[in-house]
This record gives structure tokens, C-alpha cells and sequence, in this order.
């Protein structure tokens, strides 16, 4: 099989004289899968998406070294990603358009190497939010999220489907497990997915390829949890580890360095994306015309029945508004996006939005919810040689093991942690060895590199304040990247908005066995200790 590096063209004329048996508003995990079903069996869909196709062939660069990027992989200078304070005390808009920064993005922008994602997420001065406060994460690209996810894909459990029916609490849903385990099984038959079976009823095991292996710090962290019943099982991950016959856009995981990047994104396209799993294979059929640059409006209604006949939407570069029409129109456009859509197309039939007669459209949906991560040593490795231990799609995963046969006083539900092993890197021989590596690579700091350490800029930081003692910075002279000489440094105060940053600020502080939450890090959960 050979590879396609190349994003096929899209074919974008849209008939707006013709009924498409499908409108798909949306083009990431849920308009892309639509669109592909649907056109899996012969239907002739139009999917309208408000973002522009990116090459993230090339765009993601997963195989670029930190020291072979200008920055180590730093957004520009004059970009800004938000950081958890700005959400909490600043009212929206975040950026406004006198705003001195270029690009204003969310706070996942700001996490490791941002500059490959730079392209994907949504600049708030061309979008600004408005509302009440909130840390909206957009990617509005064909793909939309899917393109920079953390891979981490787990089944849902009859704990979660019958929720109310264990412990008493909202609503059980009106399925269960059996009902959609057919439907798991071929997504991941189709897609790939990468993990161990445990046969846990409370995180069901999906149609595994091969897993990614644990390190000696993950090993020695699952060993001790057995004893306590507990499973730590290798990270789940929508990516396909030995490869899928059936696609030709996308190659096995070749564990590569740098899947430690978040927001991240695959280069190969082993981690799942919907351009290259679901959209590029369902062009081939012949059934899928796709528009990008178009933003819906309005899912428009025929008066007579009340039913949808179409959907308005404005082209992005010209302004013009058309309608096209479809026998079924499929909302797919995130969460947010797809409430307001709703909410927007009002008509005499639907005079509180469309599919709105309840009037919960926009109410009571969950967010990812962000949890504090912790790390530590594995006393026992410090010392020890060095490993490779990037390269993975992910490290490990704790199922929950709360509230199954026990009761909890104080909450209800779960916690599902995740992180990873890894060998950190002292600050000062972080620097030494960059700077050891380039010069037996021959290719020494040059210019950008020599200039990024005199300013204190790191892989995986954002811009750093300026400080008085900036000009004084001499990584030679042993000091360190704030203008501190050794003797100077304290511990740092940890405020509120740097608490997802801090195990990388400690890292850098001192050589040990560290857990670096994942993205992952970023919406779903804490990282571990590896104590
Ligand atoms: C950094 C990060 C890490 C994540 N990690 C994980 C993980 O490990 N595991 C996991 O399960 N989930 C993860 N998620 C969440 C997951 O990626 C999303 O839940 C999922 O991709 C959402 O898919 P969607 O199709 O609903 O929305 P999106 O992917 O946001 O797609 C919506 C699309 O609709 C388009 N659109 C919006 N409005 C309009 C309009 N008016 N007209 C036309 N098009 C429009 C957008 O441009 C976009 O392309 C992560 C998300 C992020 C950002
Ligand atoms: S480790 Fe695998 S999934 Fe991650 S970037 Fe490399 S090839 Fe892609």
C-alpha cells in the first residue's frame, strides 16, 4: 500500500438547483462520520463546511526535531494562547481588534509545540466569542478537532448508559451497551484503535490492534495497583498500530517522536482524522461533494410539512448567502455550534429553533472537565540510563475505580486518570545536551537557537515576560532562563493559571521519573503520579 501524502481535491460546485438526498453541516468526528456512512450506501451527500482544507500533511510536521524549529516549536512571538486566568477574570471578548497580539487562540494553543497547530484552532480576533465566560476550544478546518485530539478513545459502559439505575443519580439513558457494542465494533475495525483487553464491565474492550507498550515506570505503577485491585492498563488510542488494508491515506503508527506534542496531530495520519478515515475515503465513492468556506445560517424548512428542506449558509470569502437543498439535513457542527444552528433556524413551525420543542436545545450538554495533575519520582530509576520514551500515542489509563461495589461519601460517579512515564530532563542539561547534540549533528545553535536561549524561550512555553534581568541571561555562566543566577532561585509561586504548566516548569528544575499529564493534559483529566 502505498501512502497518499496528498489531500485530494475537493469537488466544490454545488447544484443549488438540486435535492441532495443529504445536507451534513460539519466535517469532524460527527459530520465526517455522517457524511461517510451515508455515502457508504450510494446516497448522494453535500457537506458544507465552515473551514478551509489544510494540507496537515504538512502542516503537522510529526517528525520534526524541537532544534531543526526556529522556536522549538513555539507559535511566533506575536501570538498569545489564552491562559486559565484570562478565562476566569477577563470578560469576553477575549481579543478584541486593537488587541497588540496577531492571533489570540484558546488555551490548548498554548500547550507544546503550538506552532504546528497554529493553522487549526480558531484566532479570536477573526471569531470572537461572546457570552458569558468560557473556554471555547475551536478547530474550524475540514476535520475540525479531530485533527489535533489526544487519540484517547474508550467505550462507554452500562455504568455510564445505566447510570441512574447504580447509584440513583440523573436520568438512565434510554440505551444500553448491547445496542451500540455492534456499532463500537465496526468503528474500530474500520478506524484502528490500539490497547490491551482487561475485560473490566466498566470500560469494555474494544477490537484492540496491538498496544503500545508501558515503560518501566508504568509497569512498576501497574504492578503496585494490582494489589490493590486497581488496573493501569496502556493508553487507549484511536490510532491504528498495525496498519488498515482498506485505507490508503493513513499508515500504521510508526511511533515516532513526536506524539508528546499537544495539541497533537499525526502527520501520517496513524492517529485518527476525519479527513483521511472518513471524508478522503467517502470522495471515492463519487456520492460526497464537500464545500468548505460555507457556514451555515440556517437549517431552512418547507412551511408545508415542517420538515427540513435545506440549509442557508454564507460563503466565507465572498459573504454571499445561498441555500442548497436535501431531503435530510445532519447537524454535525460541534456541540455549540450545532445548538446554535438550531437555535437560529426559527420558523413558523418552529418558532424556538428547529428540534428545539422542548427548549433544552443549548441547555444541560457537559464540557470537558479539566482536573489537577499531579507527578513525582520512581526513586528506583533516578539515576538510571535513559530511555526512549516519547514516541507513543500515549502512556497509560486508569480505569475508574470508584463507586462500583463501594459507595463514596462524597461524590458520586468516577475519576479516570491518565499520564505517562517519562525520564525528565534537568533544566541546565536540557540546554548542555541540545547544545551537545547539535554539535555532534555538526550543525551548532546557529542563530535562532543561540538567541531562543538567551531569551529564555522554551519548547513547550509561550512568550515569557519580560524581565529586568533578561540581558544578563548567559546559560554559559550557569545562569538560569529568568536572568537568576542558581543561588537566586525559589521555588515558584504556582498561580491558578499555571497549574497545568507546572509539571513541565518543574521538570526542567531537577532530574527525575516525571508524569506529564496528557493533552490530554488538557480537556479530559489529571495526569498521574508515578510514586
Ligand atoms: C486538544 C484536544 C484533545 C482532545 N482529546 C480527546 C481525546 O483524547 N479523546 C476524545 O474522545 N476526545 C478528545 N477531544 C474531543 C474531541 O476531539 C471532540 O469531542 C470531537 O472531535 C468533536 O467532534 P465534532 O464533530 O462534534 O466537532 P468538531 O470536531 O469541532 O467539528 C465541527 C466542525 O464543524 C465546523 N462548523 C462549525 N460551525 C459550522 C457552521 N456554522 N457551518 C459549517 N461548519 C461548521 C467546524 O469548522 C468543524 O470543522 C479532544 C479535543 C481537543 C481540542
Ligand atoms: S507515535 Fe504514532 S500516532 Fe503518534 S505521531 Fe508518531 S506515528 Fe503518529
Amino acid at each position: 500500500m502505498t501512502l497518499l501524502r496528498v489531500p485530494p481535491p475537493l469537488p466544490k460546485a454545488v447544484d443549488l438547483k438540486r435535492t441532495y438526498d443529504a445536507i451534513v453541516v460539519g466535517s469532524g468526528a460527527a459530520g465526517g462520520m455522517a457524511a461517510h456512512v451515508l455515502t457508504s450506501h450510494g446516497l448522494d451527500v453535500l457537506l458544507l463546511e465552515a473551514g478551509k482544507q489544510l494540507d496537515t500533511t504538512a502542516e503537522l510536521k510529526s517528525l520534526e526535531w524541537p532544534y531543526d524549529h526556529p522556536r522549538r516549536g513555539d507559535m511566533p512571538y506575536t501570538s498569545h494562547a489564552l491562559r486559565g486566568a484570562e478565562y476566569a477574570l477577563r470578560k469576553p471578548p477575549y481579543a478584541s481588534k486593537d488587541s497588540p497580539w496577531k492571533t489570540v487562540q484558546s488555551y490548548v494553543q498554548g500547550w507544546n509545540g503550538s506552532d504546528y497547530s497554529k493553522n487549526i484552532l480558531v484566532n479570536e480576533k477573526e471569531h470572537p466569542y461572546t457570552g458569558t465566560n468560557y473556554a471555547w476550544v475551536r478547530a474550524r478546518v475540514l476535520g475540525g478537532k479531530t485533527n489535533i485530539w489526544g487519540r484517547l478513545a474508550l467505550r462507554l459502559s452500562d455504568y455510564d448508559f445505566k447510570g441512574k439505575s447504580h447509584d440513583g443519580w440523573g436520568e438512565d439513558w434510554p440505551i444500553s451497551y448491547t445496542d451500540i457494542e455492534p456499532y463500537y465494533d465496526k468503528v474500530d475495525l474500520y478506524l484502528g484503535i490500539s490497547g490491551h483487553p482487561e475485560g473490566l464491565a466498566h470500560l469494555p474492550d474494544s477490537k484492540f490492534q496491538r498496544a503500545t507498550r508501558l515503560n518501566a515506570a508504568e509497569v512498576m505503577l501497574r504492578q503496585s495497583m494490582a494489589k490493590s485491585g486497581k488496573v493501569l492498563t496502556p493508553y487507549r488510542a484511536g490510532v491504528t498500530t498495525d496498519g488498515l488494508k482498506h485505507n490508503k491515506f493513513r499508515s500504521r503508527c510508526f511511533g515516532r517522536g513526536a506524539c508528546n506534542r499537544r495539541a497533537g496531530g499525526c502527520d501520517i495520519h496513524a492517529a485518527f482524522d476525519s479527513p483521511t478515515g472518513l471524508i478522503y475515503p467517502a470522495l471515492e465513492t463519487g456520492h460526497l461533494i464537500v464545500r468548505t468556506g460555507s457556514v451555515a445560517r440556517e437549517v431552512t424548512v418547507d412551511p408545508a410539512t415542517g420538515k427540513a428542506r435545506g440549509v442557508s449558509f454564507v460563503d466565507a470569502a465572498t459573504g454571499e448567502i445561498m441555500e442548497a437543498r436535501a431531503k435530510a439535513v445532519v447537524v454535525g457542527a460541534s456541540t455549540l455550534e450545532s445548538a446554535r444552528l438550531l437555535l437560529n433556524s426559527k420558523s413558523a413551525p418552529h418558532p424556538n429553533g428547529i428540534g428545539n420543542s422542548s427548549g433544552h436545545v443549548g441547555h444541560n450538554f457537559c464540557e470537558h472537565v479539566m482536573g489537577p495533575g499531579v507527578d513525582g519520582f520512581v526513586k528506583d530509576l533516578v539515576g538510571k540510563p535513559r530511555t526512549l520514551d516519547d514516541g507513543r500515542p500515549g502512556g497509560f489509563y486508569v480505569p475508574r475505580f470508584r463507586n462500583l461495589e463501594d459507595k463514596q461519601k462524597d461524590f458520586v460517579r468516577e475519576h479516570r486518570p491518565r499520564g505517562q512515564g517519562q525520564v525528565g530532563r534537568p533544566r541546565p542539561a536540557l540546554r548542555l545536551q541540545v547544545r551537545r547534540q547539535r554539535e555532534e549533528d555538526g550543525r551548532g545553535h546557529g542563530h535562532h537557537g543561540a538567541r531562543d536561549l538567551r531569551r529564555g524561550r522554551h519548547r513547550g512555553r509561550g512568550p515569557r515576560p519580560a524581565h529586568p534581568h533578561r540581558r544578563l541571561v548567559d546559560p554559559r555562566a550557569g545562569h538560569r532562563a529568568h536572568g537568576q543566577r542558581p543561588q537566586d532561585v525559589r521555588p515558584d509561586p504556582a498561580p491558578a493559571v499555571a497549574r497545568r504548566e507546572e509539571p513541565f516548569r518543574r521538570g526542567r528544575q531537577q532530574p527525575r521519573e516525571r508524569v506529564l499529564p496528557e493533552s490530554d493534559l488538557d480537556h479530559h483529566g489529571p495526569g498521574l503520579a508515578v510514586v
